[in-house]
């Protein structure tokens, strides 16, 4: 239901746990983030309330520049733990976060599951992660051409993040039906479901479109559509304040 992801140079864990807060308005059932630490991929997800994922992270030393968070509002598998965002693909490489419904994700499961994939919960969205890891197999290219394969068999709505433990400074972010806004700071670059957990770090910002996948690479930000074509960035500057 709620989307928050960072990289660049901050300590991104309480920048994202600040964020989904900011976002709780929405409604949800559990929470959870995506964080690379001494080049691990790691997932930390909880039922419940952010407070409550803050108090299974309590104590931790947990530091990463990139990561990904999520509040989920149950559409496919009962809210708990396992169920809960980031999911990650097959081969423990790649982590997604997502909002929406993915429709055809049990005939996408049927085949994976085919394959030799295992599954952990019973979310379309780890469906969709484990499809990504598969194209990105068989096709052999990037992985954010495996994310436009994926999404051009896809039926459904969805705003994503993907992350990946082998692109350290890299996110990849697409949308079609959930709103997706892009943060773009100096060296930095935020993705959240609306404006509120960005404008406090900046007010330059890219309302990504339907059918967009945006990639941010060695601190730049590039949008291509699903059938490859590039798209300039469309930069505007919001005028609203946060309340506090
Ligand atoms: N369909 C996904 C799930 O049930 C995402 C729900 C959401 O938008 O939070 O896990």
């Amino acid at each position: 239901c709620g989307i928050v992801a960072y990289v660049g140079e901050r300590d991104a864990l309480p920048l994202i746990i600040k964020g989904l807060k900011r976002l709780e308005y929405r409604g949800y059932d559990s929470s959870g983030v995506a964080l690379l630490e001494d080049a691990k991929l790691n997932i930390y997800k909880k039922k419940g309330k952010v407070s409550d994922l803050e108090g299974q992270l309590a104590g931790k030393k947990l530091t990463s520049t990139i990561g990904i968070g999520h509040t989920r509002w149950a559409t496919h598998g009962e809210p708990n733990d396992v169920n809960a965002h980031p999911h990650f693909s097959n081969n423990g490489k790649l982590a997604i976060i997502h909002n929406g419904i993915i429709e055809n994700y049990a005939t996408i499961k049927q085949n994976l599951l085919k394959k030799g994939h295992v599954f952990h919960s019973d979310t379309d969205t780890e469906v969709l992660i484990h499809f990504i890891e598969d194209i990105q197999k068989e096709a052999g290219g990037s992985l954010e051409d495996a994310v436009k394969l994926a999404l051009r068999e896809v039926v459904g709505a969805y705003a994503i993040v993907v992350m990946s433990v082998d692109h350290p400074g890299q996110l990849i972010a697409a949308r079609k039906g959930s709103p997706l806004v892009i943060g773009v700071g100096e060296n930095e670059f935020f993705f959240a479901s609306d404006a509120t957990p960005i404008i406090e770090y900046t007010k330059d910002v890219v309302y990504l479109d339907d059918y967009e996948v945006a990639l941010v690479r060695d601190g730049k930000l590039s949008i291509q559509n699903l059938d490859n074509t590039e798209t300039i960035p469309y930069i505007q500057t919001l005028e609203m304040e946060l309340e506090t």
